[in-house]
């Protein structure tokens, strides 16, 4: 086995762990795979081992990653990053998810812009849960208002909430603000019946974003190793 097919396997069996333990089912749970500066090889070699949604922040990296690895036909490609209005076009073109969407003028460009003969691009709405020194998501208060209006776009499908929240070492307080994301998961739900995916949990906070319910975990370095940062991203 390739040390990533190990990596991957060990990340499986944690979910599973904790999944079990707070009596989840594991199946509950999809593991995304963050492949951000990571080569294609990479890819491959966790394809190869069984994975097929794979994370990537950048526009530019990740259409070329996208392109290049085509011919794996079945490989759900996400969007994680933060996102500006003037590349929505590659993301409406290329990716199968966004899940940083924190206004409605870029849901509406995403929308316009998804090709015809794609299914429509599946939508998370970024929410602020803790970290108050990010700009990136909305405020609690503005989740209801935005749902509503990007439910009417005809080119999306609203699928749920992520967040990033702040980090935090005690486990207790990791949980306390994963409840509150599933809360307003849970509300979210209730009012909009495609509404299923609570993209909550990095290597971090991974076993509090279980246990408050999570439904897709994001996990990168515990995968693929630590990543080198070159000087420029985009
Ligand atoms: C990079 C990233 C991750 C994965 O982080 P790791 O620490 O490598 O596991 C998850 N979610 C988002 C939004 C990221 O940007």
């Amino acid at each position: 086995m390739t040390s990533i097919s190990q990596n991957l396997h060990s990340v499986e069996q944690r979910i599973a762990d904790t999944a079990r333990h707070c009596g989840r089912s594991p199946q509950e749970i999809t593991l995304l795979a963050v492949s951000k500066t990571k080569p294609e090889s990479d890819i491959e070699a966790a394809y190869r081992a069984g994975q097929r949604c794979f994370g990537e922040n950048y526009v530019q990296e990740g259409v070329g990653k996208i392109t290049t690895l085509a011919h794996l036909a079945d490989i759900d490609w996400h969007f994680i990053g933060p996102l500006q209005s003037n590349k929505s076009r590659l993301v409406a073109e290329h990716f199968a998810w966004c899940h940083t969407v924190d206004r409605l003028k870029l849901a509406q460009r995403l929308s316009d812009q998804r090709p015809e003969h794609l299914p429509p691009l599946n939508i998370l709405i970024q929410v602020n849960i803790s970290d108050e020194s990010s700009k990136s998501g909305i405020q609690v208060e503005e989740l209801s208002g935005l749902a509503a209006a990007i439910v009417q776009l005809p080119q999306l499908r609203l699928r749920g909430i992520m967040a990033i929240p702040a980090p935090e070492a005690d486990f207790s307080r990791q949980l306390a603000v994963c409840q509150r994301m599933a809360k307003l998961f849970h509300d979210l739900a209730k009012h909009y019946p495609e509404v299923d995916t609570l993209s909550l949990g990095m290597s971090d906070d991974l076993d509090a974003a279980i246990t408050a319910g999570s439904t897709l975990v994001r996990v990168g370095s515990a995968i693929f190793g630590a990543r080198q940062y070159s000087t420029t991203s985009e």
